[in-house]
């Protein structure tokens, strides 16, 4: 296994900001057109530079909290996103389609078959396409690798290339999450990745000019420390987590307050698929989420 990597301490700095803001990177620097040039006319070969980097690591906790007898308070609010996907970006193969692909990695036997829990992060994945305002298109792409970019970094396993826009890359060890913050295998149900596109001059790119970095890829790995389940009634419910991981991977934050209850749980207002902590089994998106996801989409078809 490789040892703390660039990639990791970068991911951890922006866990430790709790989220990485626009002043992070300077999308001004980015590549400029000539005047009156769109992107969408320019040649594939005028962005064969460009290269995808890691801007920030996002999770999901479990609902076990360490600190009993502290109130905590989650107080998330909507932050709209330091980077998105560009319709039509050439570099993604000028398409409004969004990708997507299940990874088949797993190292613990949780008693549930493989088939299973891709069908259950399909749902996930099919929940918010029907739930966006904008009809959003995700079309799956299948493989006999196995898939990871940040795993096979780290000594994982994975492949090194993204496949999809969307990787739902696997379930991994404690260690793996380990790395992000000390600990994080004990309480880090799921992270995703976000990973921009840099110009040739490491700046990054927003091809589109509206001044958010333009995303190259995600990747969501599953914790595999945790007993997974596909159940609403028993912790921790697949479709739930690959729901919430999506809404990251779409470019939600998380939002809500969250205090805990004398019964050690944790409880959040509004309750939204994209509050920070997993409190129980949650397979829709509640108005809240809708409303946030459609925000961000809004513009995807026009
Ligand atoms: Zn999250």
């Amino acid at each position: 296994m490789k040892p703390l990597s660039a990639l990791v301490s970068m991911a951890t700095a922006c866990l430790m900001l709790a989220a990485c803001t626009k002043t992070d990177v300077k999308p001004e620097n980015s590549l400029v057109f000539p005047a009156g040039t769109l992107y969408t006319a320019m040649p594939k070969a005028a962005f064969s530079k460009h290269k995808a980097g890691l801007l920030k690591a996002e999770y999901l906790t479990c609902n076990k909290s360490k600190s009993e007898g502290k109130t905590i308070i989650y107080n998330d609010k909507k932050t709209f996103p330091d980077a998105e996907f560009v319709s039509l970006d050439p570099r993604r193969g000028s398409t409004r389609m969004l990708t997507f692909a299940i990874g088949d990695q797993l190292t613990h036997d949780f008693g549930i078959s493989q088939n299973a829990v891709h069908a259950a992060i399909e749902r996930a994945m099919n929940t918010w396409s029907k739930a966006s305002c904008t009809r959003l298109q995700m079309q799956q792409v299948f493989t006999t690798e196995n898939l990871g970019y940040v795993s096979s970094q780290l000594g994982f396993g994975g492949y090194a290339n993204n496949i999809a826009d969307i990787q739902h890359a696997g379930f991994l060890p404690g260690e793996f999450f380990n790395q992000l913050t000390p600990g994080g295998g004990d309480f880090i149900l799921a992270v995703t990745f976000t990973f921009i596109y840099f110009d040739e001059n490491g700046a990054p790119t927003d091809i589109d000019g509206n001044g958010i970095n333009d995303v190259a890829f995600r990747e969501t790995y599953y914790n595999d420390n945790f007993q997974w389940r596909i159940s609403k009634n028993t912790d921790y419910d697949i479709e739930s987590v690959a729901l919430h991981e999506t809404g990251h991977a779409l470019g939600l934050s998380h939002f809500g307050k969250g205090i805990l209850c004398k019964d050690g749980k944790i409880r959040f207002t509004p309750r939204a698929v994209m509050n920070a902590v997993y409190v129980d089994a949650l397979r829709q998106p509640k108005e809240e989420d809708k409303s946030f996801e459609c925000a961000i989409w809004k513009n995807w078809n026009n």
